[in-house]
Parts: structure tokens; C-alpha cells; sequence
């Protein structure tokens, strides 16, 4: 890797009596420029030239003092001598050239920001970046380290290479096999026994009173079994997540061919949009094109993983050492992914329903309220549900959003799949998962302990789709095939909906 830079200091005067001091300051620059690297390596000036009240400079560098850090090393330092001996101050810097290279077999075709140009020569990615001012790359570009997050970037990209990494997948743990009581598509049977029909958008399902009640039958084993023994606070978290929420969560990242975009309305002047009603009113079609012109830009998206919007509420506050660990959940609308071509059946849809368990405390907290839950959950789906069910050790979705796949990044975070096998195709199935996210979400929300201890959480997402399916298919829709526990707390079927 190599970084190549052109650049000027601007002073605040004509600096010719200092010449021969700035060429004392260039030469001794050496270990300025090569700290913490490995011996003899570092960023080098290469050429440098005094023009007036301009110091232009040509800094040359490898990976470990990137040229752009070493022109911000620089500063500090030759600040102070031109100011104490001279009287002169650095006004700022210009950048004029900057280039990246880096090894690499191929080329790759993405647009990124910062680069007018990117050619791959001699075994070597060569970028060219758009420097200057303007929305170019210039002196606050360089201190916000833009040009590092390129480099990521086109390394997170050369890593991911044609096809993409696969995701880490272990097995932890698997029960034992339980005879089947049923193998047929679940859903299917639903619609045949009128509990679900299809709403009208993808991947949406109207449920009636029979697979409502056995959501709510999900829910209660939940409470129950968790929320009430384990004392989680119910709260209500909102359903739209702005861009801001989705910064700070991480998901804007990478969440966006998933996501239902929401659009506010340019305004709510009924006279604006007049010519769409009038257009309705006649031709009985709503003119897409028309009101596409009238909406605003999104302002975000519609729930995707119901917990970021929580945090909201902590967010700038330090948190008492008695209120640690924090448990807390939501169950209070639906979530919203657009699956593409994946949805099938209830299994896999646009719009589910989840039980959302959010916990945050110091890491022994965090790590130890974890090992509750799966205690937990293991004797719901053990003793209550009987699944043949089995639980694996995932890349977590923070890392999977930043197309990372490795485990070893992590210090004792990470994310446990729940899978139940579905003996109408064999295929098994996330059901439910539980995420330590380590520091994640306190830092990416400024959230504080009393004590000045790292905060951690960790989140566990209850899907009842999922549940259902899982369920349903090992044991079909018939109650009397239920295990015994189950079958008490579902207590009777509701009548459903009949028709002529
Ligand atoms: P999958 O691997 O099946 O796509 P996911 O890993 O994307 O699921 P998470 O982001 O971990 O899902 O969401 C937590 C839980 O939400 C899942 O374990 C599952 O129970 C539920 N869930 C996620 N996506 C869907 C969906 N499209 N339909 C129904 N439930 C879903
Ligand atoms: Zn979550
Ligand atoms: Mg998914
Ligand atoms: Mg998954
Ligand atoms: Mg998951």
C-alpha cells in the first residue's frame, strides 16, 4: 500500500526569513514521520519548496504512517516553531494531489466517494482522488480520516472477492429428534383450515382468530416464562427509524436493499395535491408517477430490527449502578423487511411480528443475562413446545451489516441462532436469536455508567411467524397432536371465521 500526497501549509505571512529553520525542521522530521512503525518504514517528504507564505510539500508513505497522517504530524510541530521564533501561524492546508495504491489481482467497479479515477496497473489498484475544494478531499476530509475509510473500504470489498465470504455458522447445541407429527407446508394447511390469508401486499398475511390466538399464546409463554421471572419493563418503541437512529445503530451501513423506505409528503397543503385526487377521482388510478414527484425524500425506513429506536431513550445519559442490568422489551408492532424473492409461506415474510428483549448492563451483566435466557428459552422449547430444535453460533448481524464474516473480532459477543427443521422440506430454520452486541449501541449512543464501566447489551428478537412455523410443522394444526403443556396454555380453539 502505498499513499502519495501533495500538499501546501498555508501561513499567515511570508516566511522567508524562517527558510533555513523549516530546512532544519524537514530534515529531523524523521521520527515525526516514522513513529510507531516498524523500523524503516513510515511516510517520507520527498520534495518540499517554500513559495512566500506557502509551504508545498510531497510526502510519500507505506501503510503505517499514512502520508495524510503524516501531514497532520507535521502541523502541530512546525506551528509551534514558526510561531514562537517568527510570528507566523499555519492558516490551514490545500491539498493537491493525492493517490492511493494497493495490491490487488483485479479491478473493481464500484463508484466511491473522494475518487475521479481508479486503474489497475502492474498488479496494483492506483486511485486517483478528486482533491481541492468543493466537496472534493481538502483539509477536513483529511481530518475526518477519509481517506483511511476508503482504503477499508476497498479492502472490505477485494476481501469479499467474486461471490461473496460465507457466513460463520457452528453448532452449539441440538436436541434430540422428536418424531413428527405432521409433514405438510404449515401454511398451506393454515389457509386450507381459513386461520391466514394473504394481505395485499408481499409477503403480508392477515391472520385470523385461530393463528392470532396462538401468536398470543407465544406471547403469554414469553411473559410467563421470561419477562415476568426475569423482571423485563414493557415499553413501547417506535416503528420508524430515521437515518440518525440507523447511523448510530450501524445499519446504515449496509441495511438498504432490505429496507421499506418511508417518504413524508412534500406538504400537506391539500391544494398541492389536488391534481392527484382529481386524477383518482376520474380515472380510478392512482397516478404513481405524479405523486412520486410530490413526496419528499425518505426520511428512513419502517422497523427493520425493533431495538435501535429504543436507545433513543437512553441516549447522552449516564446510567445509575442500581438501575444495571437494564431489561426492558417491546411487543408493539411489526417489523418490516423487503425479502425479495426469498418469502415463502409465513416462514419467510415483508411483515412480521416480533418480541423484542433488550438488556444492557457492565459485560459480566450482559454476558450473564444471556445464560438466563437460554435457560429460559431452552425449557419453552424443551418442555412446552417439544421442538426438534438446535441452536448455532452465527456472524453476528452487526458484523453481517458490515460485511464483515470472521469471529475473531469479537471479545465474547456474538450472535446464537435458534433453528427448528421444517419436516415438510428438511430445511431448518432461524426461529429466534440472541445477540450479545458488546459495546456497540451504548457507544453508538453516547450511553454511560455511573461506575465509568464499558457498558454493554445484548438483544434477543422472539419472531412469531417463526415460532409458528416451527411449531405448526412439527406438529400440525391439530391440537390433539400438541404436547400436553401447550395444548393447556392454548386452552381453547377460537370459532375463526367462516363463509357461505
Ligand atoms: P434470516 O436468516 O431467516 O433471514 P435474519 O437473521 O435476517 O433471519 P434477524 O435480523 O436475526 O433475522 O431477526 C431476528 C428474528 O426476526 C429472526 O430470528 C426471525 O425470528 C425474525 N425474522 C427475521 N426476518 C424475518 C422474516 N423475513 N420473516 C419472519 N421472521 C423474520
Ligand atoms: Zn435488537
Ligand atoms: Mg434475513
Ligand atoms: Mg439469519
Ligand atoms: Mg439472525
Amino acid at each position: 500500500m502505498r499513499f502519495h500526497l501533495e500538499a501546501s501549509l498555508r501561513l499567515s505571512a511570508d516566511a522567508g526569513a524562517a527558510e533555513k529553520a523549516i530546512s532544519d525542521f524537514i530534515r529531523d522530521a524523521g521520527p515525526i514521520l516514522e513513529k510507531g512503525a516498524p523500523e524503516g518504514q513510515g511516510a517520507k517528504i520527498t520534495e518540499w519548496r517554500l513559495a512566500k507564505n506557502r509551504i508545498d510539500l510531497v510526502i510519500d508513505s507505506d501503510r503505517y504512517v499514512r502520508a495524510h497522517d503524516a501531514l497532520l504530524r507535521l502541523r502541530r510541530p512546525l506551528s509551534e516553531l514558526l510561531g514562537k521564533q517568527y510570528r507566523i501561524g499555519v492558516r490551514g492546508m490545500d491539498v493537491t494531489a493525492f493517490e492511493i495504491e494497493v495490491e490487488s489481482d483485479r479491478e473493481i467497479a464500484h463508484r466511491i466517494p473522494y475518487v475521479r479515477e481508479m486503474r489497475h496497473e502492474g498488479g496494483r489498484l492506483r486511485l486517483i482522488l478528486d482533491v481541492g475544494e468543493g466537496g472534493t478531499l481538502g483539509q477536513s476530509e483529511i481530518e475526518n480520516r477519509i481517506p483511511d475509510r476508503i482504503v477499508s473500504l476497498l479492502e472490505e470489498k477485494l476481501e469479499k472477492g467474486y461471490g461473496g465470504k460465507t457466513e460463520h455458522w457452528e453448532l452449539l447445541w441440538e436436541s434430540e429428534k422428536r418424531e413428527p407429527k405432521f409433514r405438510a407446508d404449515p401454511t398451506e394447511e393454515m389457509q386450507k383450515a381459513g386461520w391466514i390469508k394473504h394481505g395485499s401486499a408481499r409477503g403480508q398475511w392477515i391472520y385470523g382468530p385461530q393463528a392470532t390466538h396462538l401468536f398470543r399464546t407465544f406471547e403469554a409463554i414469553v411473559l410467563e416464562e421470561i419477562i415476568g421471572p426475569l423482571g423485563y419493563q414493557e415499553m413501547i418503541f417506535p416503528k420508524l427509524d430515521t437515518w440518525d437512529v440507523w447511523k448510530k445503530s450501524g445499519h446504515a451501513q449496509g441495511v438498504y436493499p432490505e429496507i421499506y423506505f418511508v417518504c413524508p409528503p412534500k406538504t400537506r397543503d391539500p391544494a398541492f395535491w389536488e391534481e392527484v385526487m382529481d386524477y383518482y377521482k376520474v380515472t380510478h388510478e392512482v397516478p404513481l408517477e405524479l405523486v412520486k414527484e410530490k413526496i419528499d425524500l425518505p426520511i428512513g425506513g419502517m422497523c427493520y430490527a425493533q431495538c435501535p429506536t429504543f436507545w433513543g431513550f437512553l441516549q447522552g445519559m449516564t446510567l445509575p449502578n442500581g438501575e444495571l442490568p437494564m431489561r426492558v422489551f417491546d411487543r408493539s408492532g411489526t417489523s418490516h423487511r423487503y425479502e425479495s424473492g426469498g418469502i415463502h409461506g409465513i416462514e419467510r415474510v415483508d411483515e412480521f411480528h416480533r418480541i423484542e428483549i433488550v438488556w444492557l448492563g457492565t459485560k459480566e451483566h450482559t454476558l450473564e443475562e444471556a445464560e438466563k435466557l437460554k435457560g429460559c428459552y431452552k425449557h419453552i422449547f424443551e418442555d412446552i413446545l417439544e421442538l426438534t430444535w438446535r441452536t448455532a453460533w452465527v456472524t453476528p448481524w452487526f458484523m453481517a451489516q458490515e460485511g464483515k464474516t470472521g469471529l475473531s473480532e469479537m471479545t465474547g459477543a456474538g450472535t446464537v441462532d435458534y433453528e427448528a427443521i421444517l419436516p415438510y422440506n428438511g430445511n431448518w430454520i432461524e426461529f429466534q436469536n440472541l445477540s450479545v452486541n458488546g459495546e456497540k449501541y451504548p457507544k453508538g449512543f453516547t450511553v454511560k455508567a455511573q461506575s465509568g464501566e464499558a457498558l454493554w447489551s445484548g438483544c434477543s428478537g422472539v419472531g412469531l411467524e417463526r415460532w409458528a412455523s416451527a411449531f405448526l410443522s412439527q406438529k400440525g394444526l391439530d391440537p390433539s397432536n400438541w404436547p400436553e403443556e401447550f395444548r393447556r396454555r392454548f386452552g381453547e380453539m377460537p370459532k375463526g371465521i367462516r363463509f357461505l
